[in-house]
């Protein structure tokens, strides 16, 4: 039983953070009170959102919007709709978005939001009434100078799109610095939808300088091929990699010799879901172990555990996805001497252009495409440096060093205000 209970506090996405929450402001010597203010988001509202279906039904549906800590600006973070939202993982998310923001230097804190929900089973009508209602019932907490929304796991630029709209009706003004990832027309950012994978990307070039790993032919797996994953396969295939393994939620495909990624991003659904159309497949576990030079798990939370980390063949890790590493599992890679680039800075791109987004609608100037790479292969390269150099001179793993980086204007601003 005990050792059940190990385990799941294991994978327990909100006590693991807090714990290297802990470990990061211990190292820098703030006191105890400092972590008791960040270990929990110091807002969190839950709503209950009732929803007319299209068979004439109504269904009540649960969101949440979780704000982490507005010491240094408006929180953010992006909205996620899954069947497996809980509270506990919004909060862990928020936290997350709050480390990001102070890895890049974003003048934010984190925030996040979730709806239990399944948007693979709901029609298009009944997902704008579910996103317009989410909007209606978190209004009072959210705006351009409060909060701001963003897209996350199943949510997209036309969701952010209906709820712009929805908040614009509210508070009777056009206000596109209210929620970042809309489209184009409706002031969304050059480069918003491509940013995480960008970001990813410039991580594993850097990663794979230190591991003195050549990108032109070396063995990529990638775990999800959603917004995160298949623009990520898109770009290591570009860039000369052989990506040789790709997953969904249904299963993983396998090819030595490379996949045709063109291909399988033409038959992708816009869930992410492609390996359906295929009998020859792997599971998702199989697929963690195949043997590559990167491995990036962009899915879901808890996949390298301290069941698989032994058994992981990759050099590098980029964790693309949020909290797809335990602590146990960083621990086992870390003494392997596989370099583990962590979630906290390897995907702060999609933020960092969702903050070049809310620039531009502030300002009502826009950015070329170049511009918005340009600014963010400065803000990532930099992150990396700095968070790698930090690991080497206090010989720390890069997750405890992401997180010291991340804390640390955090928790100054808490300081600043007087509030620890
Ligand atoms: P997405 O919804 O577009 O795609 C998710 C992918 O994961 C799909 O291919 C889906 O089939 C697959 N998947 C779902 N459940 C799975 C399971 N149990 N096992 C294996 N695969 C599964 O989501 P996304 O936006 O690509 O996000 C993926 C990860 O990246 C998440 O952890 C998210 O928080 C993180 N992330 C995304 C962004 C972004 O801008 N999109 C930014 C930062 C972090």
């Amino acid at each position: 039983m005990e050792g059940n209970g190990k385990q799941a506090e294991n994978l327990d996405v909100l006590v693991s953070t807090q714990k290297v929450i802990k470990k990061a402001l211990d190292k820098l010597g703030y006191p105890d009170e400092m972590f008791e203010l960040m270990k929990e988001p110091i807002r969190m509202l839950t709503v209950r959102i009732p929803i007319k279906m299209d068979d004439g039904s109504t269904k009540i549906f649960t969101g949440f919007r979780a704000q982490h800590n507005d010491a240094v600006g408006p929180t953010k973070g992006g909205v996620r709709f899954h069947p497996n939202v809980t509270e506990k993982e919004v909060k862990a998310l928020s936290i997350w978005m709050s480390l990001k923001a102070g890895i890049v230097d974003l003048p934010y804190g984190g925030g996040k939001g979730g709806i239990i929900c399944d948007p693979r089973d709901m029609s298009f009508r009944e997902l704008e009434r579910l996103s317009r209602g989410y909007v209606r019932a978190i209004s009072q907490i959210v705006g351009p100078t409060k909060d701001i929304p963003a897209p996350d796991v199943f949510t997209n630029s036309q969701i952010m799109a209906w709820m712009l709209d929805e908040y614009s009706r509210i508070r009777e003004f056009d206000s596109p610095g209210f929620i970042t990832g809309k489209p184009l027309v409706l002031g969304g950012s050059h480069g918003r939808e491509s940013a995480t994978a960008k970001g990813v990307t410039i991580c594993i070039r850097e990663a794979a300088k230190k591991k003195g790993i050549d990108i032109e032919g070396a063995k990529v797996v990638i775990q999800g091929f959603g917004n995160a994953g298949s623009f990520l396969a898109k770009f290591m295939h570009d860039a000369g990699a052989v990506v040789v393994g790709i997953s969904d939620a249904n299963g993983a495909l396998h090819d030595p010799e490379g996949l045709d990624i063109d291909y399988l991003l033409d038959r992708r659904d816009s869930f992410g879901t492609v390996t359906n159309l295929f009998k020859e497949t792997i599971s998702n576990q199989e697929l963690l172990e195949l043997d590559c030079d990167i491995l990036v798990p962009a899915a879901i939370e808890n996949q390298i555990t301290e069941e698989n980390a032994d058994r992981i063949k990759a050099s590098i890790v980029v964790e693309a996805a949020n909290g797809p590493t335990t602590m146990e599992a960083t621990r086992i890679l870390s003494e392997r001497d596989i370099l583990l680039v962590p979630d906290v800075l390897a995907s702060a791109g999609g933020v960092t252009v969702s903050y070049f987004e809310w620039v531009q609608n502030n300002q009502g100037y826009y950015w070329t495409e170049e511009e918005v790479e340009g600014k963010l292969e400065n803000v990532m390269v930099g992150s990396f440096e700095n968070i790698y150099n930090l690991s080497k001179s206090r010989k720390v793993d890069m997750r405890l060093a992401a997180y010291m980086i991340g804390v640390r204007k955090m928790a100054e601003a808490s300081r600043f205000r007087g509030w620890v």
